[in-house]
């Protein structure tokens, strides 16, 4: 038997507890196990962190919200979409097969159940899951920092933007950009300003502090945050801690006609409710903006205003 730990967790959906039971026995000893006997929990179940399955086996035919209707709402919910879901159902049950593909299963089992082509079919989309898990946070990592990249920072400003108009509350956008950089990298060398990037990036991770605060490399030497449910004056607190944190790091440079340290510039953008903004996109083209007056007025300093202010 395997570590508990280390087991994946399954979901299985079913109406009637006793075919439950039999895949639970059938599955039990490789995977910790979540059940639920109506559509409606399967989705509670779904999308809660402390039960996050790693695949649904889903029966189509429950009172209440069907499996076919269950399946269509995980796919729906950015929390839900990329769990894997096998249907499974009756061979007498008439059925369009090709329904529950279109909606994005992946795979379908017949009852009665044949334990070791039940246990094969979970293994190989279990299998293959976890491949995809690990492409998809290699494909959203920078290399060199171990952050996020501008792919994922893509796909994160347009969730939290989505999030903030939904529950009406402010988002925050700040850039930074390590000032007089090309200097460092041509006096020092490539692989000193490597390690100087990492360290920076360190000590801006150290500045936050909230569960859905969020970094990335948005380019060379360049970062952007998104800090939600965050005004103006939080967004200025936290550039202000950054621009603090790095000048703290001591790392020495010699040839920054503004410090005889590493400093970084930083522009801020922030968005209400109420504020007219079409895209995430242009709170992150405002922060680059005031990013720039910051590099005008002098570099190591933050430039904080409204969106509509720009
Ligand atoms: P400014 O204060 O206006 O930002 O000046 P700067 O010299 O920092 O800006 P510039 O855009 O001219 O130069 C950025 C330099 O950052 C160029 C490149 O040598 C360096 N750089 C970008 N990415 C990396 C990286 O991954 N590693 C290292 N070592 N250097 C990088
Ligand atoms: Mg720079
Ligand atoms: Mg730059």
């Amino acid at each position: 038997m395997m570590d508990r730990e280390e087991m994946h967790t399954l979901l299985i959906v079913d109406d009637t507890p006793d075919n439950i039971k039999i895949l639970m026995e059938t599955l039990k000893d490789e995977y910790k196990i979540v059940s639920a006997t109506n559509g409606a929990r399967a989705l509670e179940v779904a999308a809660s962190k402390e039960h996050r399955p790693d695949l649904i086996l889903l029966d189509i035919i429950m009172p209440g919200i069907d499996g076919y209707e269950v399946c269509r709402q995980l796919k729906e919910n950015d929390n839900t979409r990329n769990i894997p879901v096998i249907f499974v159902t009756a061979v007498s049950e008439v059925m369009d097969e090709t329904k529950g593909f279109r909606l994005g299963a992946v795979d379908y089992i017949t009852k009665p159940f044949h334990p070791p082509i039940v246990k094969a079919r979970v293994q190989a989309h279990i299998n293959l899951k976890v491949k995809t898990d690990m492409l998809e946070q290699l494909a959203s990592l920078d290399g060199l920092t171990n952050i996020p990249n501008r792919r994922k920072l893509d796909e994160m400003i347009v969730q939290e933007f989505k999030r903030a108009r939904r529950y009406q509350y402010p988002l925050s956008v700040i850039l930074m950009d390590v000032d007089q950089f090309k200097q460092y990298n041509d006096n020092y060398g490539h692989a000193i300003g490597d390690t100087c990037l990492k360290k920076v990036v360190k000590a801006l991770q150290k500045c936050l502090n909230r569960p859905y605060d969020f970094i990335a490399r948005y380019g060379g030497e360049e970062f952007v945050v998104i800090l939600s449910d965050a005004d103006s004056k939080g967004a200025e607190t936290v550039g202000l801690a950054m621009k603090q944190a790095v000048e703290d790091l001591n790392i020495i440079h010699e040839f920054s006609p503004v410090s005889d340290r590493v400093t970084i510039s930083l522009g801020a953008a922030t968005i209400y409710p109420k504020t007219e903004c079409e895209s995430p996109m242009e709170i992150v083209m405002a922060a680059d903006k005031m990013m720039y007056k910051a590099k005008e007025m002098g570099r190591n300093q933050l430039v904080a205003v409204d969106f509509k202010d720009v």
